[in-house]
């Protein structure tokens, strides 16, 4: 198990590995939700995430696309993810896990959204295309 919290600690959670993911998302919601050029995520089995503290200081936003972004409504610290074509995964922002998890970051995804300023130079797979999810030579 892994232990997370957002910037003020008002919010407390704990994942318990597996993850089924963990990954680099250049989309530009996420760019603009996380103020960064890209934002990485680490995926559980929604049941895997236990929020323990501050429940109450949680706020949901859904947008355009139907998913849905939560974050600290005292710090503003973006924290979860939940999407239609995700059912029954919840995002974590691995920023916010305090400990390892069972893996690092394996791949960017929605490569051909990111930001100008931003030059990706690691050598994971990158992921683009209109879905983001399509294989870049
Ligand atoms: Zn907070
Ligand atoms: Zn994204």
């Amino acid at each position: 198990m892994a232990k997370g919290s957002c910037l003020c600690g008002a919010v407390q959670f704990e994942v318990t590995p597996p993850s089924r993911y963990c990954g680099h998302c250049h989309c530009s919601l996420c760019r603009r939700a996380h103020g960064a050029p890209f934002v990485t995520w680490a995926g559980f089995p929604a049941d895997k995430v236990d929020i323990q503290a501050g429940r109450e200081r949680l706020t949901r936003y859904l947008t355009v696309s139907g998913s849905t972004r939560t974050f600290c409504d005292r710090c503003g610290s973006t924290l979860f993810f939940e999407g239609p074509a995700y059912e029954g995964e919840l995002h974590v922002v691995l920023a916010n896990i305090d400990e390892p998890i069972d893996r690092v970051p394996e791949a960017h995804f929605f490569v051909d959204h990111g930001a100008e300023w931003w030059t990706i130079n690691d050598s994971l797979p990158q992921y683009g295309g209109e879905t983001g999810f399509e294989k870049k030579e």
